[in-house]
Formats: C-alpha cells, sequence, structure tokens
C-alpha cells in the first residue's frame, strides 16, 4: 500500500510574515479536516504532507510545523558533499537543517540552470548518501508531446537521473509534463494515468518489487477542484503542488482529497 503524499513546491515567493500566515491558515484546516479521523502521527488521515521552502527559510519554517506532522523539504541540492561551490548548498547541510525530502531536476532548474541527466543523477546520490528522499521530476514540453514523444522522453530522463541507483528505495517520482507547469492547463485524469503507467514501468526495469512500492506524484496546475479526479487514477499517489500550495485552503483541500485515496 502506497501512502498518499502531497508535497508544497514554494518556489521563490513568501517571507517570513507571509510564511506565518500559510503555515498557521494550513495547519489550522489540516487539524479541522483530520480532527477525529484516523491519523497515525506524523500523517493526515493516512497521508503525508511536505512543504518546501526557499533555503533562508527552512529553519523559520522547520520551527513553525514542528509537532504538526508536516515534513520539511528542500527545492534542490549540490551534487557535491562541501568546498568550493559558491552559492551551492550540500544535502547534508539541508538534512542538518531538519530535511527529509529534496526535489531533484525540476523543470526550471532543467530550462533556467541548464541541469542535465547526469547533473540530476549526481544529485541523486548525494540526497541519498544525506539520508534525503529526493522527489524526482520528469516531463514532456507540449512541443515533444507534440511530436509524439512524451514517452520516449521521460524514460530518457528517469534512466539518466536513476543511473547510479540499482534499487529503488525510498525515491519519489513527480510526472510534472512542462506544458501544465503554471499554466492552468492539468492533464486529464486519464492521460496523467497512462504517463504514470509508463513512469512505473520504466522504474520496474530498475526494480520491480521497488517499482510498486515508489510513490508517483503528477504536477502540472494541481488545484483543490481537480486533485480528487487525479487521486482516482491507480498509479497516481499524489501530488507536487506549486501554485495552489500557497493558498492554505486550496493545499489542505487537496492533502485531504489525497487522503480519500487511503
Ligand atoms: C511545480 O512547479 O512543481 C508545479 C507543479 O507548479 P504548479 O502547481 O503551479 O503548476
Amino acid at each position: 500500500m502506497r501512502q498518499p503524499l502531497v508535497i508544497a513546491n514554494w518556489k521563490m515567493n513568501g517571507d517570513s510574515d507571509t510564511n506565518r500566515a500559510l503555515l498557521t491558515a494550513l495547519m489550522g484546516f489540516l487539524e479541522a479536516e483530520s480532527a477525529g479521523g484516523s491519523d497515525g502521527p506524523g500523517g493526515f488521515g493516512g497521508s503525508d504532507c511536505v512543504v518546501c521552502p526557499p533555503y533562508p527559510y527552512l529553519d523559520s519554517v522547520r520551527q513553525l510545523i514542528a509537532s504538526s506532522g508536516i515534513e520539511l523539504g528542500a527545492q534542490d541540492c549540490s551534487h557535491s558533499e562541501s568546498g568550493a561551490y559558491t552559492g551551492e548548498v550540500a544535502a547534508s547541510m539541508l538534512a542538518d537543517c531538519g530535511c527529509g525530502w529534496v526535489i531533484l531536476g525540476h523543470s526550471e532548474r532543467r530550462q533556467y540552470h541548464g541541469e542535465s541527466d547526469v547533473l540530476v543523477a549526481a544529485k541523486m546520490s548525494a540526497a541519498a548518501r544525506a539520508g534525503l528522499v529526493p522527489i524526482l521530476c520528469v516531463g514532456e514540453t507540449r512541443e515533444q508531446r507534440e511530436a509524439g514523444n512524451e514517452a520516449k522522453v521521460v524514460t530518457a530522463q528517469l534512466r539518466g537521473a536513476l543511473a547510479d541507483v540499482a534499487e529503488l528505495d525510498d525515491i519519489v517520482v513527480a510526472y510534472e509534463p512542462v506544458w501544465a507547469i503554471g499554466t492552468g492547463l492539468t492533464a486529464t485524469p486519464e492521460l496523467a494515468q497512462d504517463m504514470h503507467k509508463t513512469i512505473r514501468a520504466a522504474l520496474a526495469e530498475i526494480d520491480e518489487q521497488g517499482a510498486k512500492a515508489t510513490r508517483l506524484l503528477y504536477g502540472g496546475s494541481v488545484k483543490a477542484d481537480n486533485a480528487a479526479e487525479l487521486f482516482a487514477q491507480s498509479d497516481i499517489d499524489g501530488a507536487l503542488v506549486g501554485g495552489a500550495s500557497l493558498d492554505a485552503e486550496a493545499f489542505a483541500a487537496i492533502v485531504k482529497a489525497a487522503q480519500g485515496r487511503n
């Protein structure tokens, strides 16, 4: 049984005041929803919830969410352990700051920072060494889909990023079609399920049992009103949420929709 998982990617948004207000409201909504529910420790009705703020706010967010059951993640990490890498942040530093998760290979990193599958693979190894759960993002562009190459592109991204991985032990894969990120265009549930099935099959080539246990998230304009139909698909185990994660009520509704997957 794969536990549903909903992850907030705040991207480069927020400040101390708005983060506090957002999290206070979010924790209020989540508590109200889970009151009298079947929560285990650290879960919301049996689903996991992670927030990924920008680096400077990791510690203050860690303090704000302490004991709430919400977990802490980062939006990227370095491929290196330490040394002369100005501006980079090591995976071990993130772990030291209380992170348990890290987003890797996000399409905005690939697009604006030229991240290759080789670099993403090195970051996957760095995250694993630090004990972080990597959230590996893959997804095709609109042009690649229009050319009918979506499965080929996503499979190549997976093989490249997982080149050094023999066992799928606690990794998360997020299918994020680039044409759906921040555009308001969501993949239909059927289209998303089709790609998730392709991804699980590609993972099974690495580790058959591990592929069955690996959580696959959908990302791309997930909102309160389209989450439930996405989560109803057999290979969609939750969501990576950008824009809607900045709205406490909308994000809490997505977490609640994931609980319904149980
Ligand atoms: C994302 O950036 O990971 C994302 C899915 O963004 P949005 O929800 O805004 O499309």
